[in-house]
């Protein structure tokens, strides 16, 4: 099998010699153990912060896959069912079962299986607790949300036209702005080239944002606060735009808008709806096969491409889920 570690922990922007790549031997199967070799692997923005906290040097990336199961000594899991895991960045791996997911048991043949990293995962599911829980929409407000076209915002753009709402995103490139007016985001705009982001985000809305889903964080988040409306609402997803710097950004500091406007601010992980992760599963699943939720997956080929599709990730050469095809 093989494996990508931490060579060495990030400075600043990842590189490519920050990883390594290694044989590892795999152990021979006990009763209740599966063998699962990884046919989709997904990098993800958690994986930068992560890594330099929780990380040391010399352990396997930390991540998420769509995995066969190609031998088995436990009756719960026949050879090749797809399962999604938690093994991280691993061509193979041997499990016990218990940190193994099966896919929807209404998941059609026709569906790509790297949508379970994706939409019908767990940034889906970020998408759908955070708008429904955090956000807490209603009909006829007006949602913001930053990185629109990657696979968090893309789910909670739609999921929110779907809820009722006019949607207003931002993305990277007039490629990406393109995707989200064609996914129905009824207003989108290029943050890299919008001469002003206060003038851009007050012309999509001239009457503010009830709620704001921010996947960015920084500048972006202190313009934008200035913009809600009284009572708005802002989950804070992310903050990739500050993943990546060795200094601290310095504010400036929301208390004092948030005062103003009587804002509501939280912070949420995913995993915090973990015991109604069917739910979401299954209410995602049903609107991307009767056509609401559109998608789109950044496929990387190669197991050998994993630190490049990462990088290129965190860089925003994706649009959509970004994917690694093994
Ligand atoms: P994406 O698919 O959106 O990929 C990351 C995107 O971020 C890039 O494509 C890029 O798009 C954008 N980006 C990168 N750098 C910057 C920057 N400096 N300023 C603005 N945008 C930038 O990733 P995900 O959808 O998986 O994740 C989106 C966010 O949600 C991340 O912050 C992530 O950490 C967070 N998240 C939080 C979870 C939670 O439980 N709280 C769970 C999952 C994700 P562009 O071209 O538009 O710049």
């Amino acid at each position: 099998a093989k494996a990508w570690v931490l060579k060495k922990h990030f400075e600043g922007f990842p590189k490519t010699s920050d990883f390594d790549l290694k044989k590892i031997e795999l152990p021979k199967l006990k009763d209740g153990e599966v063998l699962l070799e990884s046919v989709f692997l997904s990098v993800d923005p958690y994986m930068r912060p992560y890594s330099q906290r929780d990380m040391k040097e010399g352990d396997i990336m930390i991540g998420t896959q769509v995995a066969r199961i190609i031998e088995s000594k436990n009756p719960a899991f026949v050879v090749g069912a797809f399962v999604v895991a938690n093994s991280g960045w691993r061509t193979h791996f041997v499990s016990n079962g218990k940190d193994l997911h099966s896919l929807p048991s209404s998941w059609p043949e026709s569906l790509p299986k790297s949508l379970a990293l994706g939409t019908v995962g767990m940034p889906g599911l970020t998408a759908y607790f955070g708008l429904l829980e955090v956000c807490k929409v209603k009909p006829g407000e007006t949602v913001l949300v930053n990185a629109a076209a990657g696979a968090v915002g893309s789910v909670v753009g739609q999921l929110a036209k779907i809820g009722g709402c006019k949607v207003v995103g931002s993305a990277g490139s007039d490629e990406k702005v393109a995707y989200l007016k064609k996914i129905g985001f009824d207003e989108a705009f290029n943050y890299k080239t919008v001469t002003s982001l206060k003038e851009a985000l007050h012309k999509a809305s001239p009457d503010g944002y009830d709620c704001f889903f921010d996947n960015v964080g920084g500048e972006f988040a202190s313009v934008a606060i200035h913009q809600m409306k009284k009572y708005g609402r802002i989950a804070v997803c992310g903050a990739i735009s500050q993943y990546n710097d060795s200094v601290p950004q310095k504010g400036p500091y929301v208390q004092f808008p948030m005062i103003l406007k009587e804002l509501q601010m939280e912070g949420f992980i995913v995993h915090r709806w973990n015991n109604r992760r069917e739910e979401g599963q299954k209410a995602l699943l049903k609107w991307v096969l009767e056509g609401k939720i559109k998608y789109h997956e950044q496929i990387t080929e190669g197991f050998e491409n994993m630190p490049a599709a990462f990088i290129g990730m965190l860089k925003g050469e994706n649009l959509g889920k970004a994917i690694v095809k093994v």
